[in-house]
């Protein structure tokens, strides 16, 4: 019997891992999905423990996956009274950016601590920052919160596998475990010839110990809910369960929802809700309910706050407001204060995406591509 509930990452400084006014990247999409999920499961409710004090990560924590110079680097932008450029283009380093992106990687390793101990999921919406490397922050990312904590996982012994659904690539922990055999990789996101970071194609295997770990399945711009749903189907599971994980890491970034401002990908609610659903399943049957689901992308704060709100739900085990249900209307009102956009009325997303880009032909030929590059078949589960 694993105990019911979850526990809940979130300190309210996760804020102060801010971008700038204009920057597409926010915590407070987070921000007011936490929020959101609190007006459903209220503080004080007995099955689900937050933990609202989370110090910076320490320098060797940091050091697990990032190089020291470069912690030195960011360390000097962040006493810098002057906004920076961390990278050529769209990561700015800003006065006390270093202890708050250190924050954020402290969440994802006590939800990992909090998995392990307790057998149930843990959940840190401010994190899966996945695209900084060990020697560079790059889209978005500073530290790379997700590569810290498999790596003390990996130090610690244990198999890790890491789900990523973002719309993006995460290349940062792709590359950093590279030559790894103890982390299993599958990564679903927008083809990297339409999207950045260009990388995460089939032939990207792992290396080493690491060869046949890494499982990339790139979908072309348009595609939707089928494309996601049935080739997670029809690999995830297989791969887990010969994997045998010790612990399981999804990064559930929302920018692959229809209508996102930075991705052309079409997922709607409902296949994100079977995707939480089917990992919790999947988490409980190999690896102890050991779960640490973190946040992500995701640009537009009404499909981040509702999607990451459900997901603490399901993970909880709490039941899930029907799409038509009408959001609570203080949560509302904070949304227009935080957002300055109206607030959406439902938790539903309300209008149909356009036709999907992605058909069984489609399918077939990446599940033969992936067949071919990772020697393992893939049946259909349709
Ligand atoms: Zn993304």
């Amino acid at each position: 019997m694993t105990p019911g509930g979850m526990s809940l990452v979130w300190d309210e400084r996760f804020r102060e891992y801010n971008l700038g006014p204009d920057h597409p990247f926010t915590e407070q999409s987070r921000a007011l999905a936490v929020r959101l999920f609190d007006q459903i499961v209220p503080p004080g409710t007995a099955n689900v423990r937050r933990h609202a004090e989370i110090e910076p990560a320490s320098r060797s924590l940091l050091e697990l996956f990032h190089r020291r110079e470069y912690l030195h680097f960011v360390e000097s932008a962040s006493a810098f009274d002057e906004p920076t450029l961390l990278d050529a283009g769209d990561t700015p380093g800003y006065p006390g950016c270093y202890p708050a992106a250190a924050r954020i990687v402290a969440g994802a390793d006590r939800g990992l601590s909090l998995t392990l101990e307790e057998g149930r999921p843990a959940f840190h919406p401010a994190g899966g920052l996945h695209h900084a490397h060990p020697d560079r922050a790059s889209g978005f990312c500073i530290f790379n919160d997700v590569a810290v904590a498999i790596g003390r996982a990996v130090r610690e012994g244990r198999r890790v596998a890491y789900l990523d659904i973002d719309a993006h690539h995460g290349d940062g922990v792709m590359y950093g475990f590279y030559d790894s055999g103890r982390v299993l990789d599958i990564d679903f996101h927008q083809d990297g010839r339409t999207l950045f970071p260009g990388t995460g194609f089939p032939p990207e295997t792992g290396r080493g110990d690491g060869a046949g770990l890494k499982v990339n399945l790139p979908l072309p711009p348009g595609a939707g809910d089928r494309a996601l749903l049935s080739l997670f189907h029809r690999v995830v599971p297989s791969m887990l369960r010969s994997f045998r994980p010790d612990v399981i890491i999804l990064q559930h970034g929302v920018d692959g929802h229809v209508g996102d401002s930075l991705a052309q990908l079409q997922y709607t609610p409902g296949a994100y809700a079977a995707v939480d659903r089917a990992v919790v399943e999947l988490a409980r049957e190999v690896a102890h309910s050991h779960l640490l689901v973190t946040g992500g992308g995701g640009y537009r704060p009404e499909n981040v706050s509702r999607v990451l709100a459900r997901t603490g739900l399901i993970l909880a085990g709490e039941p899930v407001p029907a799409e038509t249900t009408e959001l609570p209307a203080a949560w509302r009102e904070e949304f227009t204060q935080l957002v300055g956009e109206p607030a959406p009325a439902r938790w539903g997303y309300g209008s149909a995406p356009v036709p999907s880009a992605w058909g069984p032909d489609h399918e077939d030929a990446l599940v033969e591509q992936l067949e071919e590059e990772l020697g393992q078949r893939f049946p259909s589960t349709g």
